[in-house]
């Protein structure tokens, strides 16, 4: 059951830092041990004090706002401290003697969120501003996380009297074990919202789509996640948001093949240019064009490398390479003069290429030693 802070300082909830100092100031006048040196006070300053720290506290106060409490130690992650873990161990063993659970608090941390989106080659190579559509829980603007169609507060849960838990007794190998689980009435929390918000049914969240806009950055790979701070889910009670992660995936382009931070490319290069060299503008990713220069007598799979003229580097100035692996492209349809020209050619040809195997002379000896083999 959430704590009144306010009802403890005795100010109401519109209560500016001045007066919930000013109440702090005059009940410690009454409780501080100095002044009254009983237990009860000292009870009564520990509770006053804790209740001034709560609500000077803007992130404190506006889960008191939302009915829960900040100081809860159930609830995870908000105070700390060990809940739940041990208590359950010993309540199950020693049948809950004395110790029992705190009831969860109503207003929860939210989840991370997950979202995929695609950019071309092109843009994770400038790098690019996408809107993108976003689907998570938010804060219900009806009841503003509450959970309540009214200003009424939620009342203890009658089934668990607050506590959030109900215990069985289970037959075991040990004998007779008392377990303690969620209470199915509150579902753990201790009380009940007996108005529930008609647009939340009581979660103090619901489901929105809105518009965000991701900044990809230059060299963004596929598979990288883009982390947004408190853009996830909000969490039940209308709780801080978790993160939300944009995964991005690039899309394939008609020529380059991305391999790590460099671009391959397959350069398509007629035969005459690979005799005689030439040079070959390739339209690149930055919209404009790269001049790749073909040396004379290039031969097919020969690589092509442009330092620097690859894909940036992730959050770096620096570049990878651009690889340009040559196919020659030998021509198949010939015009008459065409295969004339290439006839004259290779009767002047001066070059007495030998037509043989790369590893000629062993396949040679193969032969030779076949031929011989048969030849007994
Ligand atoms: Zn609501
Ligand atoms: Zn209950």
């Amino acid at each position: 059951m959430a704590r009144d802070y306010y009802g403890i300082l005795g100010v109401d909830r519109e209560a500016t830092e001045q007066e919930i100092k000013k109440a702090y100031r005059k009940l410690a006048r009454k409780y501080h041990p100095d002044v009254n040196p009983s237990e009860e006070a000292a009870e009564k300053f520990a509770e006053i004090s804790l209740a001034q720290e709560v609500l000077l506290d803007p992130k404190k106060r506006s889960i008191v706002d939302r009915g829960g409490d900040p100081m809860d130690q159930a609830a995870g992650g908000m105070g700390g401290g060990f809940g739940g873990g041990l208590g359950d161990i010993f309540e199950a063993f020693f049948g809950g003697g004395g110790q029992t659970r705190q009831p969860r608090s109503r207003v929860q941390p939210g989840n991370d969120a997950l979202l995929r989106t695609t950019v071309t080659l092109a843009e994770a190579y400038s790098g690019v501003k996408q809107t993108v559509a976003v689907d998570t829980a938010v804060v219900c603007d009806k009841c503003h996380g509450t959970g309540s169609e009214t200003e009424s507060k939620p009342v203890t849960c009658d089934y668990c009297h607050g506590t959030g838990s109900v215990e069985e007794v289970q037959q075991s190998f040990l004998g007779n074990v008392m377990t303690t689980r969620d209470c199915p009435k509150c579902r753990g929390y201790g009380e009940i919202i007996t108005d529930p918000c008609r647009q939340c049914a009581g979660d103090g969240r619901v489901r929105a789509t809105r518009d965000l806009t991701v900044n990809i950055p230059a060299g963004i790979a596929s598979g990288m996640r883009i982390r947004m701070a408190g853009q996830g889910e909000v969490g039940h009670g209308g709780g801080p948001a978790g993160d939300l992660y944009v995964e991005v995936q690039t899309e394939p382009h008609p020529y380059f093949l991305r391999d790590g931070n460099d671009l391959l490319l397959r350069l398509n290069v007629p035969m005459y240019d690979a005799a005689l060299g030439t040079e070959i503008a390739v339209e690149n990713l930055a919209g404009g064009e790269t001049l790749i220069e073909v040396p004379a007598g290039t031969q097919p799979g020969d690589a092509i490398t442009l330092r620097g003229e690859g894909m940036p580097q992730i959050r770096t100035d620096r570049f990878g390479d651009l690889v340009a692996q040559v196919q020659v492209v030998v021509p198949t349809d010939l015009s008459a003069k065409e295969r004339d020209a290439l006839r004259d050619l290779r009767e002047g040809s001066a070059d007495n290429t030998e037509v043989h195997t790369e590893d000629g002379p062993a396949h040679e000896g193969f032969f030779s030693r076949m031929r011989d083999r048969f030849r007994r």
